[in-house]
């Protein structure tokens, strides 16, 4: 089923999760390790990311540097059809921009057509390490509204060439990502929810948002959203945080602010288990707080990390 139509169908707010694939070599196991414990809460349908290659300089014998390819954590295709199939959940595969052709997009669009997959999360993607910015690949989508025109297209029978006729049509469920404190690359908010609105305008049915700590971000956002005619569901996303050294490496790395109160508590913790009890209790306030606001399902982004998300969703749901 959609992930729309869940939304359409409860009368009481969704609970869902974001899960990383494996890293290369751990198996299936690593992942059903993760997802096992939060079946318990029903998610209705479970988010997996997509993780491009990314090159680095490799030391040789003779002391000269190599460039290298590396896949951390392939196989977010093959991770949704074993969700659905031991799990009987629905699988969300997110889908980028980076690292792919119109070609080689629409033929990942057609495999998880063939799986029964109805769902996918379409985003630009981030810079790979080894770039200052992001660049698309020659022959690729530059932004995420573009992959939504492809999908959007297959979805009306439309494949990238002309003589194919009465192709079967594709049927899916589209989400794309919204930024409360805005994406770090927009020069300004108005201009980010513009760029927002042009996603659903080609056809976006659902916003997931960027993790925050400070629900006012997301009521702000809300209400901006609305204010410019986006009137589709808006999902929050949220992630608790579990050790001391999130307070530096989460605005880091997802270019968001924690509030002082927040931060202080955090800092003033003497271990990692002080540090996830802080997170965690901040998490279940906003999450109970967010469910007051009216949202139709709270996202838990779990990157591989499962207990707290537990603890979280016996408190909520
Ligand atoms: P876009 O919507 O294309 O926006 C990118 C930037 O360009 C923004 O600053 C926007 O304001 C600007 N922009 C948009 N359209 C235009 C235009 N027409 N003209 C000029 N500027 C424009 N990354 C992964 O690699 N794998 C994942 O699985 C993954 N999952 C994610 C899940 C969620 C819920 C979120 C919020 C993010 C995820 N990301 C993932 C990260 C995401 O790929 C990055 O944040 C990326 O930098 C932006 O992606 P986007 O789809 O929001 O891009």
């Amino acid at each position: 089923m959609k992930v729309t139509e869940y939304l359409e169908k409860s009368d009481k707010p969704l609970v869902s999760f974001e899960t990383i694939p494996p890293l290369k070599g751990k198996g299936i196991q690593a992942l059903f390790d993760v997802l096992d414990p939060l079946m318990e809460f029903k998610p209705p349908f479970i988010n997996v990311t997509y993780h491009r290659s990314d090159y680095i300089y490799k030391k040789t014998e003779i002391d000269t540097f190599r460039k290298v390819v590396v896949r951390k954590r392939p196989g977010t295709v093959g991770i949704c059809a074993a969700i659905m199939n031991k799990y009987g959940v629905d699988a969300v595969p997110h889908l980028i921009c980076g690292g792919f052709t119109r070609d080689t997009t629409e033929d990942a669009l057609i495999d998880l057509n063939y799986l029964g997959v109805n769902n996918v999360l379409l985003l630009r993607g981030d810079s790979l390490h080894s770039e200052s910015h992001f660049r698309a690949e020659s022959g690729g989508h530059d932004y995420a509204y573009q992959l939504i025109e492809q999908v959007v297209k297959m979805n009306k029978g439309i494949y990238l060439a002309d003589e194919l006729r009465g192709a079967a049509p594709t049927d899916f469920c589209i989400g794309v990502a919204g930024y409360p404190e805005k994406h770090f690359e927009a020069p300004n908010r108005k201009t980010d929810l513009k760029y927002l609105k042009q996603k659903i305008d080609a056809g976006g049915h659902y916003i997931v948002t960027q993790m925050f700590f400070d629900n006012n971000q997301f009521f702000e956002f809300v209400k901006n959203c609305r204010a410019i005619g986006i009137t589709c569901p808006i999902i929050p996303g949220l992630k608790p945080i579990s050790t001391k050294k999130q307070v530096v490496s989460i605005p880091r790395t997802f270019k968001v602010d924690l509030p002082e109160d927040l931060a202080e508590a955090i800092d003033a913790c003497k271990d990692n288990a002080a540090a996830r009890q802080v997170g965690k209790e901040w998490c279940i306030a906003q999450s109970k707080e967010l469910i007051d606001f009216g949202v139709p399902c709270i996202h838990y982004y779990t990157m591989g990390r499962v207990s707290t998300f537990v603890d979280i969703a016996r408190e909520i749901f």
